[in-house]
């Protein structure tokens, strides 16, 4: 059989990448899994057309070993390869990203439906920066030695070995390298196993890293269903980390299968995220801030899906708000002119669906939206704002998921409820506010529950800074040193003043 598909012009092999080889599944080894199947691959659909694009090795037990075996193999030579050619490496790969920029952009579009022109323009060399960044961050290591009574500290960063990183399809390369470059930099070697809906970038992401002259082992992608080989991935013996980003009931089984060896896991997961709008916010900017919540069809972990303005100006803001919403093109995410593609998955629209069905039923409203984008069909789900929504409905405290916002008000003048309504999910990803008054945003923001906030701005991130949520949206931080610290031992070297022969 071939294993090759081409995806919008673009070769792309179907295999997993594992010790440096394509390897495909065996039917045998896919009788082995939890969901017993004679069949080895599984098919991959675009979200665009609903059209298959791929026959997909589906991996299992035997190819998660196996995976994980390359990578320890492969741990010691990476681990004492020198920071310098680690991070030449690094740079290289980058630069293979980005000579592929078009085809991963194509790809990418293709497999999650997400829009071609923010996968060229903003995607891409985002992943591309990514690597060079956690290059440049390897050879800037540094720790001044301290002293203790006369002993010398010396703290150094040893590389933790073979990581596993589990992603989901909403934003497949781009969250993948959050993970690859700072394991890779770091000295770990690394197991990727992308999320069935997406599979594609991971295995050009191989060819890329494998051309640029990484080493057999040290990169490995092993495809297929979180149940079959997510699980032997995560509860194999001779992995050193778990970096996991998902959703919540997942990132509980990974938590515990880690357990068994005590394998520190990074979650980032889902969010429910608050957009504050106070009566004296610039109520134009307000209103773009709330439209940037349909990005990706909505499906963005740090969306902010709960819209909570300040009683006397919501008319107002409404009003803005669905000036732009008319303004909107929605439809396939290949032309420059979409601003809202379709949502990943039939199984994903009715889902999103479920839980508008559910909110109208329970007495909200649909000010625009509220359904399937008839029109279009397929996994187009028209953009929506629902008001008359209650702070203990299903709508306010669960991630949709979707272009699926909330309205909600609190009273003139009563920071406080802003606050408590806004605190008020599970969930602590983000934040964003929008005001005119900068003492108030200080304030604000002291009091939020969340890992970023935005004041009069969203989505700005510098790859520095840590990222990630409180509560059920994660444990811990990516972004600089807190993810390159993640793939690392880090060691303290206590050197005494005495006991040193005397030579001479
Ligand atoms: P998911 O948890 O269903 O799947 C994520 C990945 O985990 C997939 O690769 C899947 O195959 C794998 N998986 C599933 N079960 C597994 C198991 N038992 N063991 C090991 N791996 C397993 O999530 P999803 O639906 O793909 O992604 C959407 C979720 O991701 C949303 O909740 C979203 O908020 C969250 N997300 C979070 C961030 C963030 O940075 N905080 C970013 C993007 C998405």
């Amino acid at each position: 059989p071939s294993h090759t598909a081409t995806v919008a012009g673009v070769p792309v092999d179907t295999r997993h990448w594992i010790g440096g080889e394509r390897v495909a599944s065996s039917t045998a080894s896919a009788s082995v899994t939890s969901t017993a199947s004679a069949s080895a691959t599984f098919t991959d659909h675009s979200p665009i057309d609903g059209a298959p694009l791929a026959e997909i090795a589906r991996g299992g037990v035997a190819e998660a070993r196996a995976a994980v075996v390359a990578a320890r193999d492969a741990f010691p030579a990476w681990a004492a390869t020198p920071p310098a050619e680690r991070a030449r490496l690094l740079h290289a790969v980058a630069d293979g990203v980005e000579a592929r920029t078009e085809d991963l952009a194509a790809v990418e579009t293709a497999d999650n439906g997400a829009l071609l022109r923010s996968h060229r323009h903003g995607v891409m060399p985002r992943v591309a920066h990514n690597l060079r960044y956690f290059a440049d961050r390897l050879l800037a290591l540094a720790h001044d030695d301290f002293e203790t009574r006369g002993h010398t500290n010396h703290v150094s960063w040893d590389p933790a070995g073979p990581a596993v990183l589990i992603t989901p399809w909403n934003a497949p390369l781009m969250l993948a390298s959050w993970k690859i470059a700072p394991a890779l930099a770091a000295g770990s070697t690394v197991v990727l196993k992308p999320a069935e809906w997406t599979p594609l970038t991971a295995s050009l992401f191989a060819d890329i890293a494998h051309e640029a002259g990484l080493s057999a082992g040290v990169f490995n992608v092993v495809q297929g269903y979180g149940a079959e080989v997510g699980e032997p991935l995560v509860a194999d013996p001779d992995i050193r980390r778990i970096s996991f980003t998902g959703s919540v009931p997942t990132a509980r089984r990974i938590a515990a299968a880690s357990a068994a060896h005590l394998v520190p896991c990074s979650f980032e997961l889902g969010g429910k995220s608050p957009l504050l709008v106070f009566a004296d916010a610039d109520l134009e900017l307000a209103a773009d801030l709330a439209v940037e919540q349909f990005d990706n069809a909505g499906q963005v972990c740090l969306a902010a899906t709960r819209i909570l303005v300040e009683e006397s100006v919501r008319d107002a803001f409404l009003g803005h708000f669905l000036d732009r919403v008319t303004k909107l093109t929605q439809g396939d995410p290949r032309d420059e002119a979409t601003d809202v593609g379709p949502n990943i998955h039939p199984r994903h629209v009715e889902r999103v669906d479920g839980f508008v069905r559910r909110a109208l039923d329970a007495g909200a409203k649909a000010v625009t939206g509220g359904g399937r984008n008839t029109a279009l069909g397929g996994n187009y789900y028209l953009p929506t704002l629902l008001t008359d929504v209650a702070q203990h409905s299903e709508i306010v405290r669960e991630e949709v998921f979707g272009p699926v916002l909330t309205l909600q008000t609190f009273p003139d003048g009563d920071e406080d409820e802003a606050v408590r309504l806004a605190n008020g999910t599970r969930f602590g990803l983000a934040a964003t506010l929008a005001t005119g008054d900068r003492e108030r945003a200080d304030r604000v923001s002291a009091r939020l529950v969340a890992g970023t906030v935005w004041v009069n701005c969203f989505f700005v991130r510098d790859l520095s800074a840590p990222f990630g949520g409180s509560r059920d949206s994660g444990i811990g931080r990516e972004g600089g040193d807190w993810s390159f610290d993640f793939y690392c031992d880090l060691k303290n070297t206590v050197t005494a003043p005495k006991g040193w022969a005397r030579h001479g």
